[in-house]
């Protein structure tokens, strides 16, 4: 059988293909048979018929069929018994001929022969996903690499780029800079790289998105061990992507940037940093793009009494680890998703542990939350080419769309919760979750029965931790609201004291404030704080008017709330981004702009779509909301649609100079 390839292999010098590296296989038929039992079946095919080439993997009888996603995903993407017998035999049989052949190194494959693989995975009817899903793929090149280069353009060699953050979306920015050849220099307060996951270090923290997805495209490692990794590992994934691919030098750590002011004349940036000793600096730059996420400014809420805490108060996001908890009262407010991880990490290690509650928030059962990977597919993913590529395009595909089908809003439904069928059988299936979980409690199932339709505030992964950690009797689940704090206790509005030595503050970030606390002065020393008002908003999430060559990433209204990552978002503005100046570069412009027209278009847009959605007409508060009550954070349609909005660039929403 002969493989459809074209191409070599890819470059060497791409070093980020070090991800893609397998050890041969050495293992007996039977080890390789057990394996198979442990395997992700539509990703295994996918990931032998690239090695093979062998069209039989690809069968119509073994196409995952797809059903749209519950609350649970239908594991095998629902791939019947037979069909999944008959995958494994195919699967078996494969790896062994491959091992028997020496496991010889894969030949790249020609983009026809993985659009076949890519069509067999996806439901049919769904073609217009092709080219978001090649960009995922990554293969057979790097569809997210920029098309030009500093040596295209004589004037490129002198501009210089600030990215501030490095985050997973400021590390995607200096890859793909670094692509172009221009000259750039990335801002990052903290010591090291890695933005919130280098942050947030609570007890429990890790990923609630599943993993393989919840990477970088060009990035993609193939042998995570768990579903949900942990923080340790996600920075040390964030930090290999950093060395391989090569942007160590560009990165300036201790740097925090607290103004960017707009110079009109020269049509640059100065970009105002300093470090922890104080040692301040100002640099001028041509384009910003900031990449400083939405979610790590830590907000404490005003308490009233809290400047007469005496105990030790401590926020999720900048966790104290020599604050002792061992055998202390704690206080635990906020249920969101840090305060979900903290609680069922440390219940156990305190005296007693006070959960204050104002909403309970839905969950989605889980129960490989926690787990790792089973032994076999860890095997399959550390043996088999391609295969964890193959699985990361899996998990995103089943993301594309997610749950956004259950959270839609249908005018004519009326139920006092729900706002549609699908969302009311969402609801139906959670609660009869909590039922289970609580039907020895009833007093606890009442307080943490969620009065709003799922989808208004995020969902929160549970494998039942969570509702043990409620039930033991050193916990106590307070639904009162907190009147004020005092020396040593939190006070309720019923009149109750709780008496703490240590507070834990999961109480969230400000979300709604985009760019806080940095000051921007754009054209004619405008600030944009002010001009915003706490309604920030700006042009596909990017840019806004009177703001030239500053583009951001996780801007406005680009939040993922059921569906995708919010990567894929980065990645889809910072490709845009470099598009956008090389559009100047090629047309000899010096700034770019965007219209009012099109910015209030957008917007309104956005509002609309926004009320489509649980979360935008549920009153339930969340992060998704700013002040005014206005949705800013979150995208409100689907993958395919942000992708078709950055895939390509037009000028015609921007003015030129
Ligand atoms: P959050 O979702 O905003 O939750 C804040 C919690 O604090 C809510 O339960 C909120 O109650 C409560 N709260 C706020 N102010 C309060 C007050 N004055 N009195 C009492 N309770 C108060 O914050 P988060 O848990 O840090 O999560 C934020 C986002 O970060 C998540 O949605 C997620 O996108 C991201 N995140 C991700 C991960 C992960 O991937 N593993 C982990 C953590 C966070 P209400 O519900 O009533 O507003």
């Amino acid at each position: 059988m002969s493989l459809p390839h074209e191409e070599a292999v890819p470059a060497a010098a791409d070093r980020l293909h070090q991800f893609d590296q397998v050890a041969p296989i050495q293992a007996t038929d039977e080890d390789i048979r057990a394996a198979v039992n442990d395997a992700e079946l539509p990703a295994l095919l996918a990931a032998l018929a690239m090695l093979t080439g062998d069209e039989s993997l690809l069968a119509d009888d073994l196409k995952p069929p797809s059903p749209s996603m519950t609350s649970r995903i239908s594991p095998q993407g629902g791939m019947s018994a037979a069909a999944q017998l008959k995958a494994r035999a195919l699967a078996t049989e494969a790896l062994i001929a491959y091992r028997n052949a020496g496991c010889p190194a894969p030949q790249a494959p020609s983009a026809p022969w993985l659009d076949r693989i890519v069509q067999f995975m996806i439901k049919s009817g769904h073609e217009d996903f092709m080219n978001l899903l090649r960009h995922e793929l990554n293969l057979p090149k790097d569809a997210g690499a920029p098309t030009w280069s500093v040596n295209d353009f004589p004037a490129a060699a002198k501009l210089r780029v600030a990215v501030i953050g490095s985050g997973f979306a400021g590390i995607a920015a200096a890859h793909r800079l670094k692509q172009t050849g221009l000259n750039f220099t990335v801002f990052e307060k903290n010591a090291e790289v890695g933005g919130v996951w280098w942050e947030n270090t609570y007890p429990g923290c890790r990923l609630d998105t599943p993993n393989f997805a919840y990477s970088l495209s060009f990035g993609q490692k193939q042998d995570w061990t768990q579903h949900f990794s942990q923080q340790p590992d996600i920075i040390k994934y964030l930090l290999e992507v950093v060395d391989l691919a090569g942007i160590r030098p560009h990165i300036r750590c201790d740097a925090e940037v607290q103004s960017l002011t707009y110079n009109d004349k020269a049509a640059t940036w100065t970009v105002s940093s300093r470090n922890k000793a104080g040692v301040a600096r100002e640099e001028e730059f041509h384009f910003v793009i900031t990449a400083m996420g939405l979610l790590n400014r830590p907000s404490i809420p005003d308490f009233k009494g809290l400047d007469t805490f005496q105990g030790a108060l401590i926020h999720s996001a900048a966790w104290q680890s020599d604050v002792q908890l061992e055998g202390r009262r704690v206080a635990l407010i906020g249920t969101g998703a840090s305060a979900f991880q903290i609680g069922p990490e440390i219940f156990d290690k305190v005296e007693q542990l006070s959960v204050f509650q104002r909403n309970p928030p839905w969950m989605l059962p889980t129960p490989t939350y926690h787990d790792d990977l089973k032994p076999g597919m860890q095997w399959l993913l550390q043996h088999v080419p391609s295969y964890g590529r193959w699985f990361r395009f899996w998990q995103v595909w089943m993301g594309v769309e997610g749950r956004l089908h259950l959270v839609g809003v249908d005018p004519e439904w009326k139920h006092p919760v729900s706002v549609s069928a699908a969302n009311e059988m969402l609801r139906q299936e959670c609660l009869e979750t909590l039922e289970r979980q609580f039907a020895d409690r009833p007093e606890l199932l009442h307080k943490v029965t969620p009065t709003y339709p799922p989808g208004a505030k995020r969902m929160l992964r549970d494998n039942g931790t969570w509702p043990a950690m409620l039930k033991s009797a050193n916990v106590a689940l307070v639904t009162e609201g907190i009147s004020h704090l005092s020396e040593n206790a939190i006070h309720t509005l019923d009149g109750q004291t709780h008496p703490v030595d240590v507070i834990i503050c999961a109480t969230g970030f400000k979300a709604a404030d985009f760019l806080y606390p940095l000051q921007v002065l754009g054209a004619g020393g405008a600030d944009l704080h002010a001009q915003w008002d706490g309604d920030c908003r700006a042009y596909m999430g990017i840019t806004v008017p009177g703001y030239p060559n500053l583009f951001m990433t996780s801007g406005p209204n680009t939040g993922v709330v059921v569906n995708g990552s919010a990567i894929f978002f980065s990645e889809c503005q910072v490709e845009y981004v470099l598009r956008a100046i090389g559009h100047m570069l090629d047309h000899g412009h010096h700034s770019i702009e965007v219209r009012q027209a099109p910015y209030e278009a957008f917007n309104a847009y956005m509002d609309e779509s926004n009320k489509t959605k649980a979360w935008g007409v549920s009153t339930v508060s969340s992060w998704y909301k700013n002040r005014a009550g206005r949705a800013a954070q979150t995208w409100p349609l689907g993958l395919l649609d942000y992708w078709k909005l950055t895939e390509g660039f037009t000028p015609e929403p921007y003015d030129f100079s």
